[in-house]
């Protein structure tokens, strides 16, 4: 998105720290140090230095409460707190432009590059208006000149410091998510996906159905051919469920060895379509040296079969063996839970090859 903030947790803490650091800032240059001061500043600057510290903490310890478009404002904020601070002192002073640094890292740091680009404008109009009034035309330009470029130097090297960051997260997430054979989701990003699927479809009541899929007499392809075609004939059939669970939400996973899942937002039917479509794309493999590998495939549906995620793994277990049980190479679909009486009744599958 284009004004997305990007890690709410860490701008909150930013703008949290920023602000209790002003706040003695506040006191130290508004009431310790000055020669003069009239009661009247430093009320104003004691006031000033509470009400700093005390927002501080509001977006530190207690950040829900702050309304969200503020961390996006915060650069904004801080470009004009600065700018007036700056004229109201009659400081051009390069110790006071450093000031501007703080909302350039911000917007580096936290927002998107539409938000960074309006930043380095505002800091440098903010700061024109400082310079040119203080220090004149001459001196003011070399001066707002330095600021600016510096600002945007800043940015940029922040800014790109932050882009290798963000591919190396997606590096090891993928990693850490990813089966690294066939590139479907391993067994922990799997349960992750099932385990929020099956919560969105108790609040929206719309089916999920549950796949498990076991290549037949894998070993023996193994044993057979090699490794490697037996790695390959994984790939392939990972291939396959993923051209046939191409729907936004779906999800394919292997669980380890030749135990494949796919997750769809479909209901029994589409659920019943979607297994032969599998079976049609393993059986037009043409490359393995053995032919197109064997295929066992248990279907469960929540809420037909399963209420719950644990149930709903159980109904598609119990399909897939029995589909095994009864001669392999075919497609069983769960039955509807035994009644709460009948609980000892285990229901049989039916098959289709
Ligand atoms: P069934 O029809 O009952 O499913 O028999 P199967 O031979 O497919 O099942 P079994 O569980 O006996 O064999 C699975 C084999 O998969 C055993 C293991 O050596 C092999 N395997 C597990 N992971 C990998 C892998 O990453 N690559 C390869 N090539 N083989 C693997
Ligand atoms: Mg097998």
């Amino acid at each position: 998105m284009r004004y997305q903030l990007r890690d709410e947790a860490g701008a909150s803490r930013s703008v949290a720290y920023l602000l209790m650091g002003a706040g003695p800032f506040m006191l130290v240059t508004g009431v310790i140090l000055p020669d003069h001061r009239s009661p009247a500043s430093v009320v104003t600057f004691v006031l000033l230095t509470f009400l700093l510290c005390g927002a501080g903490a509001l977006c530190r310890w207690r950040p829900e409460r702050v309304p969200h478009v503020f961390w996006l404002i915060a650069p904004f904020f801080g470009i004009g707190m600065v700018s007036v601070l700056n004229l109201a002192t009659r400081d051009a002073s390069t110790g006071s432009q450093l000031f501007y640094l703080w909302p350039v890292l911000y917007a580096a740091n936290f927002l998107s590059r539409v938000v960074n680009y309006l930043t380095i404008a505002m800091v440098s109009a903010g700061n024109a208006a400082v310079v040119f009034s203080i220090l004149g035309p001459n001196v003011g330009l070399s001066d707002w000149a330095s600021l600016t470029v510096a600002m945007m130097l800043t940015a940029v090297v922040v800014a790109s410091l932050r882009g290798r960051n963000e591919r190396l997260r997606e590096v090891l997430e993928t990693q850490a998510y990813a089966d690294p054979l066939t590139g479907v989701a391993n067994r922990r990003s799997f349960d992750g996906a099932l385990a929020r699927a099956v919560e969105s479809a108790h609040r929206t009541g719309e089916p999920i159905a549950l796949m498990t899929l076991d290549i037949d007499h894998f070993k023996k392809i193994n044993d057979t051919w090699g490794h490697g075609v037996g790695d390959q004939a994984l790939q392939l059939v990972a291939d396959a469920l993923r051209r046939v669970a191409r729907g936004r939400d779906d999800v394919v996973g292997r669980l380890g060895g030749d135990e494949f899942v796919v997750l769809m937002r479909t209901d029994r039917m589409a659920a019943r379509r979607a297994a032969d479509e599998v079976r049609a794309a393993v059986s037009a493999i043409e490359t393995l040296p053995g032919g197109p590998p064997g295929l066992s495939i248990g279907v469960a549906v929540l809420p037909d079969h399963a209420g719950t995620v644990i149930e709903l793994g159980a109904a598609s277990d119990a399909a897939l063996y029995e589909a095994k049980e009864g001669g392999r190479g075919r497609t069983a679909m769960a039955h509807p839970p035994a009644p709460r009486h009948n609980v000892d009744q285990v229901p049989s599958a039916t098959f289709t090859s």
